[in-house]
């Protein structure tokens, strides 16, 4: 495939409306410094301790996260998940019943979702068989209303990384955003596209603090760009998206990071016991390969084998009407003792 360079620019791809449109000003965005009496922002002033609003863009988890992604803090964005930068570039680089993105299926579901909510028309390819990236049955690049390409990788629910040459290629030749979703980023020994953002400036990361650093349930999620997409997103974002605590978590849990190295060691040891016990079964079909924290697994009777997990009460996810996936469960990598509970009773039906 021929690669031409084409020229990037932000003032073109963003939405003309949020270009030209002035950002909410809140009162912590206008004032920063030294002070001890706050009446500028209608708060309560007993102390709670949640009576003040919290810093609005986040800068003490933003310069204790850059050192650890090796990213410069004004490339960092913060959200209440990565869920929220997903429904943030969508809405700010895609005009509702005009533009498009682009999905490489099966993937990750809110792509779909958030560009649905928001009127964009969705542009499907279907993986390969080995669910990586074909870039000669890929969709035209040159289509003006295509903005946004999502690629998940370590791909969910399929588990692989997908080819980083063929990442590459769109990079190079594609003049929109090209959005790699590395949720799963820790659980592989493959390089982040985090050190590559100097080198593509049409280039998102997204990463969470959702999967290996074990804080889904306080719902914050990265996404890493340039400052000029930052600008873009920052500038649309709700003002405080990320509360008191949350920010306050996440910094007691940069500073202890090796709990978390901890967990992946543990994790990826018990990924190759279950991967290795699941081939064994006699309903497993194939046991695709895993650099995430779960598995995809074939099996004779994928909607069976799930309600008699779920009978029992086991819950994985069934896959089996999704593309590619037929007959396939998608299996959380769980402790020893609730991967021990889940072979002991597949080896059992
Ligand atoms: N991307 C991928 C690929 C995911 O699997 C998930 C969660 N399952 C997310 C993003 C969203 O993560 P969160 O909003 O919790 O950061």
């Amino acid at each position: 495939m021929e690669v031409t360079k084409r020229p990037f620019d932000i003032n073109i791809l963003v939405r003309e409306n949020i270009r030209k449109m002035k950002p909410y000003s809140s009162a912590r965005d206008e004032f920063s410094g030294e002070a001890d009496v706050f009446l500028d922002a209608n708060e309560n002033p007993y102390p709670t301790p949640f009576n003040r609003y919290p810093d609005p863009l986040q800068w003490s988890v933003k310069e204790a996260l850059a050192p650890v992604k090796g990213v410069r803090s004004g490339q960092i964005f913060l959200g209440n998940g990565s869920d929220e930068a997903i429904d943030l570039l969508i809405r700010a680089f895609c005009e509702p019943r005009r533009d498009a993105i682009l999905i490489t299926e099966p993937t990750y579901g809110m792509y779909s979702v958030c560009a649905n909510v928001n009127a964009v028309e969705i542009i499907s390819t279907t993986l390969d068989t080995n669910f990586d990236i074909d870039l000669d049955q890929f969709p035209s690049l040159d289509n003006p209303a295509l903005k946004l390409i999502f690629l998940c990788s370590p791909n969910n629910p399929s588990a692989n990384l997908l080819n980083r040459e063929a990442i590459i290629s769109l990079l190079e030749r594609f003049r929109g955003l090209v959005v790699v979703d590395e949720a799963y980023i820790d659980f592989t020994s493959a390089p982040s596209f985090t050190q590559d953002l100097d080198r593509y400036p049409n280039l998102v990361v997204l990463q969470t603090f959702s999967k290996a650093w074990g804080l889904a349930g306080l719902r914050l999620g990265m996404a890493f760009a340039s400052p000029e997409i930052i600008g873009v997103l920052n500038k649309i974002k709700y003002p405080y998206n990320v509360n008191i605590r949350t920010q306050e978590l996440a910094l007691e849990t940069l500073a202890k990071r090796s709990q978390k190295e901890q967990w992946v060691k543990e994790i990826l040891a018990e990924r190759n016991r279950l991967v290795e016990a699941l081939k064994s079964l006699h309903m497993t079909k194939k046991v695709f390969p895993s650099e995430a924290n779960f598995v995809l697994v074939k099996m004779t009777d994928a909607p069976g084998t799930y309600k008699k997990l779920m009978n029992l009460g086991i819950i994985v996810r069934d896959r089996s009407s999704v593309k590619l996936c037929d007959n396939c469960l998608r299996i959380t990598v769980g402790t020893p003792q609730e991967n021990d509970r889940l072979i002991k009773t597949l080896s059992s039906h």
